[in-house]
């Protein structure tokens, strides 16, 4: 096989759930530049990586060169007895090749440390460490444990760093696990190697997979199955068995659940399906002046503020738009913390008196009530308050959920998806435009990556960004009460 010519952990772990996705991660994975957030993840996944190496001091770094070069370099090091710690061990065989995070002389073998970034050991975190451990041991190595090291939900900024992770012994899931590989070994890589990718076949699995829409069957299947609302397994088998692939060809008679045959009766129709009445019920429900409230948040592997945990949820911003009328705006109100430093407080207090009011507050989705109920947790003297805030909440987002239904929801009910299909208004031309964007920029600043002027136009942004969320929802409700009156 020709140098290069290889298959990776991502190539084979997607080629076991289909070959053609096999060959896809191998084939376009710089296809799509990464986002903002994908590379502020793959930066702390460095960093996390280079403090886990830490906790093992003297250990020997396989520098990062072809994987020919660096697997013989990893043979050399495992065959000296001095060395006891190994970072980034290469091994290539059967046309595979994996890397150890870490890699530890044992009793009797070596125990292998796959370092991530979460807190719980999901299976798609031990699927990757059996990966690299059926490399290994193919490649001659006795595997005597094999662990993930995660973070320690329990780590707080400021604590040592030694308590920042946790290992947890997979050893015997691993073995499972890797028994499995074995019947796909042959078979994956030969079809990730090929040429062209694998003719591919419709399953359940490609309702979750990356490639669906951009590179695959959904390129040229408009309002596909897979737009039905929480489809089953077994009910995706049967209309596949009938080569029923689009919403509209699903047959009379098919049994669907009232929200999955709402979207069938929106497409078919190409018109709105809207339960008038208990929407007109629903909206109602509304005790005027209406603040409507949108949150955003910072959340990072490496906590950002003194006293915060891995992965912790923290409010930083948010925007109120307060109308005494349906669409009549009379104010707005804002909050952006200062990134340097943990404003909860601060936020949580300016919050209570901007929500001051006897009137409901409109939200989208449930986040702002688990954002409320957090914050009461962390402030006792604030909990009363925050509590009654959280009584008058009123989620918008429900009468989409249960009432109405556009066909260009496409299966969803996303305040991005909603708004363009009934108000002109949109993301367009803001300078950030999405959640995980802002996420990402707010992190990037509370960890000083972004300098003066340039940290000024982010604040601008992100205050653009939610102070557009508010208003969408002004315009939807404003929307809705229309179509009922
Ligand atoms: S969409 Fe389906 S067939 Fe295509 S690559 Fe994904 S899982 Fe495979």
């Amino acid at each position: 096989m020709p140098t290069g010519q290889y298959v990776d952990k991502a190539t084979f772990l997607n080629g076991c759930i289909c070959p053609t996705r096999g060959w896809f991660a191998r084939n376009l994975r710089h296809a799509t530049p990464p986002s903002e957030a994908d590379l502020l993840r793959m930066e702390e996944g460095l960093e996390i990586g280079r403090r886990a190496r830490l906790l093992f001091p003297g250990g020997v770094f396989v520098p990062a060169k072809e994987s020919t070069a660096a697997a013989r370099e990893t043979a050399r090091l495992m065959a000296d007895p001095k060395v006891l710690a190994i970072f980034e061990a290469t091994f290539r065989v059967d046309g595979y090749v994996a890397k150890a995070d870490i890699l530890l002389r044992a009793k009797r073998g070596w125990r292998l440390l796959e370092v991530k970034s979460s807190i719980n050991p999901s299976q798609e975190l031990v699927d990757d460490l059996a990966y690299t451990a059926r490399v290994a041991k193919r490649a001659g190595v006795k595997i005597d444990r094999a662990s993930l090291l995660l973070l320690s939900g329990t780590y707080k900024l400021g604590d040592p760093d030694s308590d920042l992770f946790i290992e947890r012994d997979c050893t015997g899931d691993v073995a499972d696990i890797v028994g499995r590989f074995e019947t796909l070994w042959d078979s994956v890589a030969k079809a990730a190697l090929a040429k062209k990718p694998p003719a591919p076949q419709l399953m359940f699995a490609c309702r979750s997979c990356e490639y669906f829409s951009t590179h695959c069957l959904g390129t040229d299947t408009e309002n596909h199955i897979f737009e039905l609302p929480r489809l089953s397994q077994t009910a995706f088998d049967r209309l596949a068995q009938q080569s029923v692939t689009a919403i509209p060809d699903i047959p009379a008679g098919f049994r669907l659940t009232h929200p999955q045959e709402r979207v069938r009766q929106a497409i078919v129709t190409g018109q709105p399906v809207i339960a008038e009445k208990e929407l007109a019920a629903f909206l109602d429900r509304i005790d005027w002046p209406a603040f409507y409230l949108d949150f955003e948040t910072v959340k990072s592997s490496i906590p950002l503020f003194p006293g915060t945990a891995p992965h912790e949820q923290i409010v930083t911003q948010y925007s109120v738009h307060l109308c005494q009328a349906p669409g009549k705006v009379s104010g707005h109100r804002e909050f952006l913390a200062d990134a340097s430093r943990d404003c909860r407080r601060e936020l949580a207090e300016r919050l209570l008196k901007d929500l001051d009011g006897a009137g409901h507050i409109v939200v989208y989705s449930s986040f702002e009530k688990t954002m409320l109920n957090k914050l009461g947790r962390l402030f006792d003297d604030l909990k009363p308050a925050l509590d009654r805030c959280a009584s008058r909440l009123f989620d918008l987002e429900k009468a989409f959920r249960s009432w109405f239904y556009h066909p260009e929801f496409h299966g969803r009910t996303s305040i991005k998806v909603t708004l363009p299909a009934l108000v002109d208004l949109s993301y367009d031309g803001l300078a950030i435009a999405d959640g995980d964007t802002a996420v990402a920029k707010y992190a990037r600043m509370a960890r000083g990556e972004i300098p003066g002027d340039a940290a000024g136009d982010v604040r601008q942004a992100l205050l653009e960004y939610c102070k557009r969320d508010t208003l969408a929802m002004v315009k939807l409700h404003e929307r809705l009460l229309k179509i009922c009156s």
